[in-house]
């Protein structure tokens, strides 16, 4: 069976596929389940609002957070494909399993690019949020790594 370079080829488009895919779900799950404070603004539309994107930062939201998910699928896809035990065997499998990088990768992204309390998680889309949350759930306690303005 040899098919090397034809199949790597494949591994990046599916893993591209899956990637699309994952996007879209956490593109739906973004507008579903806004974060706190954000007005129903996905994750990846408020991270662009906050490089001044203005009035495109909608369309620049969505083309990056499809840009993102497509390049994560390729990547694991190639990854995958490269160590043969993880190998997909069949086009659902790899499909899936870029999918299943798309949403983790994904939702690292978002935490990362969002202020966070540490003492229990939560992210926020503004610093001033993050301090009233702290303030009403945690009865004032300094919140570590926010300094007060
Ligand atoms: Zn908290």
């Amino acid at each position: 069976m040899k098919q090397e370079a034809g199949s790597s080829l494949k591994a990046v488009f599916l893993g591209m596929a899956g990637g699309l895919t994952a996007a879209a779900i956490m593109g739906a799950f973004a507008i579903l389940v806004p974060l706190p404070g954000s007005g129903g603004v996905p994750f990846f539309v408020l991270a662009t609002e906050q490089m001044g994107l203005g009035s495109s930062s909608f369309f620049a939201g969505w083309i990056l957070h499809f840009g993102t998910g497509a390049a994560i699928g390729a990547i694991f896809g190639l990854t995958f494909n490269t160590f043969r035990r993880l190998r997909s065997s069949t086009v659902g499998h790899s499909v899936r399993m870029g999918i299943v990088a798309g949403v983790v990768v994904g939702r690292f992204l978002r935490e990362e690019g969002l202020p966070m309390c540490e003492i229990c998680g939560a992210t926020f889309t503004s610093r001033q949020l993050l301090k009233d949350h702290s303030q009403a759930v945690h009865l004032g306690k300094r919140v570590q790594g926010i300094s007060a303005p």
